[in-house]
């Protein structure tokens, strides 16, 4: 049995117990992160722009949080827009979740990098303190120890280091993973076999990092 510090009131559904988790969108010109409620902690999907740091600060007041209230980050993809002020939000608390397939750890060296040539961008270099590496079955664990019953999954097709947080309640966050409907636009055959595999793990609900939520 887990502690939840603060108890997510359950609805039946199906006949089981399924908790409403609050999903806070943090817009940030065409691309969002998440917020995303646990039944004793919060995590962040996804972490923006170089400068949208203070945006995470005021939603996260906006909700009545603290940083203390938020165990991990996933970052969908390492591409700009997701992980601009990772560093950030990482020292004020929260652990960065690495999927572990090498490409998501490989990624971080030249997602640096390309902010090199950037110096008046607000960019802080991200650095392996306070990460974890954790593979699809950890993840689910260490998701649970927080009251998320889901997990991180290799969704690629955007980009080969793209990861989706899945939840067993049927709702996945996907980053840039392609509309359901044009999963067959880019002839890409990953995008989708990622997609086959979602639908065969029940989701129902997509979160994209750039738009409104949809059921595929
Ligand atoms: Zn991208």
């Amino acid at each position: 049995m887990y502690f939840f510090k603060r108890k997510l009131k359950p609805i039946q559904e199906k006949g089981r117990n399924i908790f409403v988790m609050k999903i806070i969108p943090i817009p940030d010109r065409h691309q969002r992160s998440y917020l995303i409620e646990g039944g004793s902690k919060w995590i962040i999907f996804d972490a923006g722009w170089s400068d949208s740091f203070q945006k995470f600060v005021s939603e996260i007041k906006n909700q009545g949080l603290h940083f203390e209230d938020i165990d991990y980050i996933i970052v969908s993809h390492f591409h700009m827009d997701h992980y601009g002020s990772l560093e950030l939000l990482k020292q004020q608390g929260p652990t960065l979740l690495l999927f572990s397939s090498q490409l998501q750890v490989n990624s971080i060296e030249a997602a640096n990098q390309f902010f090199v040539e950037k110096p008046d961008s607000n960019y802080v270099a991200i650095t392996r303190e306070n990460t974890k590496i954790v593979d699809g079955n950890l993840s689910r664990s260490l998701l649970k120890s927080i009251g998320i019953d889901g997990e991180i999954v290799a969704t690629k097709g955007h980009s080969d280091d793209s990861v989706s947080l899945i939840l067993d309640t049927g709702i996945a966050f996907t980053g840039n993973l392609p509309l359901y409907e044009l999963r067959d636009a880019y002839g890409n055959d990953d995008i989708p076999k990622s997609w086959k595999m979602l639908l065969e793990k029940g989701i129902t609900e997509i979160y994209p990092a750039h738009g409104q939520n949809y059921s595929p």
